[in-house]
């Protein structure tokens, strides 16, 4: 799950961003408007939240929007702002924003806005699920047949990454850059720990592993039978 947060801010973008990657997102910070802007254009796809601030140098969090908009209709948007009228609230969600929060702002109201966000402009459910085990994105939880499994950060992300394509391969590649948020060259052998944590704490003793390997090429959770 990737976040693009454009914010001027760098005490406010901070906090947020190492906030939300402890949270298992993968966050692109930019301080102005245009960078902003560029940003998500170049990106549109592979957002799945944009967060602006209202004011900002270069182009305001408002025209920002617009031009997304213009672009794509799904991405949600959610506007940080210190204004504090119901005009501008109302200007914010014209412009194409999904939700807008006040600053001064708690970390976990926002954390509750996003996943609402994500929940519903993807129609889908908060929960996945493979045989008796189901991971569930709201409450950061996975169980195996009921019973509560300990997972660190990453091997949440990772599981829930697998999971989400469940059918598809999962190209080594795109699980660094979704997962780990890795975009240059970069040793994936990494991967193979966390598919081994994973296995270890999740598959059934006598058979096969859930996840399987494609050798030199990725893993693959495969639909339920
Ligand atoms: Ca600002």
């Amino acid at each position: 799950m990737r976040i693009l947060l454009v914010e001027d801010e760098t005490a406010i973008s901070g906090f947020l961003k190492e906030g939300l990657e402890e949270e298992g997102f993968a966050v692109d910070v930019a301080d102005n408007g245009k960078t902003g802007l560029e940003m998500a254009l170049d990106n549109l796809e592979e957002y799945d939240i944009i967060i602006l601030d209202w004011m900002l140098p270069g182009m305001s969090g408002i025209e920002i929007c617009r031009n997304i908009r213009k672009e794509n209709q799904k991405v949600p948007v959610i506007f940080l702002t210190a204004r504090d009228t119901t005009d501008d609230a109302v200007f914010g969600l014209e412009a194409g924003a999904n939700d807008y929060i006040r600053k001064p702002f708690a970390f976990d109201e926002l954390l509750a806005r996003i996943r609402v966000l994500m929940r519903g402009t993807k129609g889908e459910n908060s929960l996945f699920r493979w045989g008796d085990i189901v991971l569930d994105v709201d409450s950061h939880r996975v169980t195996k047949a009921g019973v509560n499994v300990d997972l660190t950060q990453k091997e949440f992300a990772l599981l829930e990454f697998l999971l989400r394509n469940k059918g598809k391969v999962s190209r080594r590649t795109r699980i660094i850059e979704k997962v780990w948020d890795v975009h240059f060259d970069y040793d994936t052998s990494v991967i193979d720990v966390y598919i081994n944590a994973l296995r270890k704490k999740l598959d059934d003793k006598n058979n096969a592993s859930f996840i399987e390997t494609i050798r030199g090429v990725g893993y693959r959770i495969n639909e339920d039978e």
